[in-house]
């Protein structure tokens, strides 16, 4: 049976890669929805290749545009993010692949698993902001949450055969990103084209920019913590620059496993949306007959503060990593925008998460309500 994939950001990095992975397996995933933000040529581009039953555009103002350029076909076009969050309710598909970036995402991911559909999740941020409801919810309804994060999905391959063996803790490698082993006095003069240089991985600008930072590592380690139910104490980031060993989990009895590959995201987004199968592929292997070293070194928290804040948000819980993440999202799209410095990212994250009341167990409305406050609060320390 073919499954069908609801696509949730196909335009971006993760999205885009995916819809190559269903094209060379088109026998077992069709593009049920394919949804878009701005991109309405790349969006009709695909809507013609892979002839979608739905897609979306966010951006209101491209609806015309779309939907013209869809006129001859019988794909449904809606624009708008209320129609975002509606089509994530329709049974039409097996799977989303939730691949939209940012707070954005959240919605659509939540209303997938509120009436059971499994998701491959790329989008950390879902899990960053109310880790605790996604997760809850999924359990209640049944709903596989895969992760697509390549150190996610390394751990849980790492945990499949391992039924209820406890983990001692996990270890989350982190390549260190473009700035690996500058300090704060070169760091102040970073703009954004060098930021959005990574020597491993080509992604959405604003991960991209987490990377340079490590706060995406930071996010992550909030991320792993629901999607494993781990205490903050069983989380370890090394920095590992090759990119080769995705992440580890160790045992209670000090095994270490692994899983490893050359860095190519299609191999996590193909094992999320096959899981629990494995289809044979023609990515490049790594190969241990060529020269190289595989190296590991402690993250430099006095340079890299976003870890540092990040870690108290995942030792604080409650409502502090959807501060963290809200400012974070303002500050990011600031420095892209080339409104504050590098290090400005840290100062606006740190200043937010000081700033907006504490609540050690939040519902989902007071959840949204830290989001819309961090961001408020955030946007109004830069200065435009
Ligand atoms: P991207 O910027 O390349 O793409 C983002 C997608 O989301 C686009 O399709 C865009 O149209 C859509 N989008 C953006 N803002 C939106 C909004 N307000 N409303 C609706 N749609 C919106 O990002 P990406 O690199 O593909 O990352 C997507 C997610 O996957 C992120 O959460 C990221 O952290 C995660 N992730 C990405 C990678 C990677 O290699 N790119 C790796 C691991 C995890
Ligand atoms: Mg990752």
């Amino acid at each position: 049976m073919v499954k069908r994939i609801a696509i949730f950001g196909s335009t971006g990095s993760i999205g885009t890669q995916a819809l190559e992975v269903i094209e060379a397996n088109a026998d077992k995933f069709s593009a049920e929805i394919l949804t878009a933000y701005t991109n309405d040529k790349l969006l009709v581009e695909q809507a013609l290749k892979f002839n979608p039953n739905i897609v979306v555009i966010t951006d209101e103002r491209k609806y015309e545009v779309v939907k013209d350029a869809l006129s001859n076909t019988q794909i449904k076009v809606f624009a708008g993010e209320k129609a975002l969050n509606e089509v994530a309710l329709m049974d039409s598909y097996d799977l989303m692949l939730a691949a939209i970036v940012g707070y954005a995402g959240f919605q659509p991911t939540l209303n997938a698993i509120e009436i059971g559909k499994p998701v491959a999740l790329a989008n950390k941020e879902t899990l960053v902001v109310a880790g605790d409801i996604v997760m809850q919810k999924a359990f209640e309804k049944k709903v596989p949450v895969i992760p697509v994060d390549s150190e996610h999905s390394a751990i849980f391959q790492c945990l499949i055969g391992e039924g209820r063996n406890k983990i001692e803790k996990i270890i989350l490698t982190a390549s260190g990103g473009p700035f690996l082993g500058k300090k704060p006095n070169f760091l102040v003069n970073v703009k954004r084209d060098h930021a959005l240089q990574h020597p491993n991985w080509t992604m959405g600008a604003k991960i991209t920019i987490d990377s340079a930072t490590l706060m995406n590592k930071g996010l992550e380690m909030i991320e792993a913590k629901w999607l494993f139910s781990l205490h903050p104490d069983q989380i370890q980031v090394m920095i590992h620059p090759q990119s080769i060993i995705h992440s580890m989990v160790q045992f209670e009895d000090g095994s270490i496993k692994a899983q490893m590959g050359l860095p190519d995201m299609k191999l996590p987004i193909q094992y999320a949306l096959a899981f629990p199968q494995r289809l044979p592929n023609t990515f490049p292997r790594y190969d241990f007959k060529k020269p190289s070293t595989l190296t590991f070194e402690e993250p430099d928290l006095r340079t890299f503060r976003n870890l540092l804040l990040a870690t108290d948000a995942l030792y604080k819980g409650g409502n502090m990593p959807c501060i963290l993440n809200a400012a974070n999202e303002i500050a990011v799209f600031a420095f892209l925008r080339n409104k504050i410095g590098f290090l400005d990212i840290t100062a606006l994250v740190e200043k937010t998460m000081e700033k907006i009341d504490f609540i050690e167990t939040p519902t989902l409305d007071e959840y949204l309500e830290s989001d819309a406050e961090a961001r408020e609060y955030a946007a109004s320390l830069i200065q435009l």
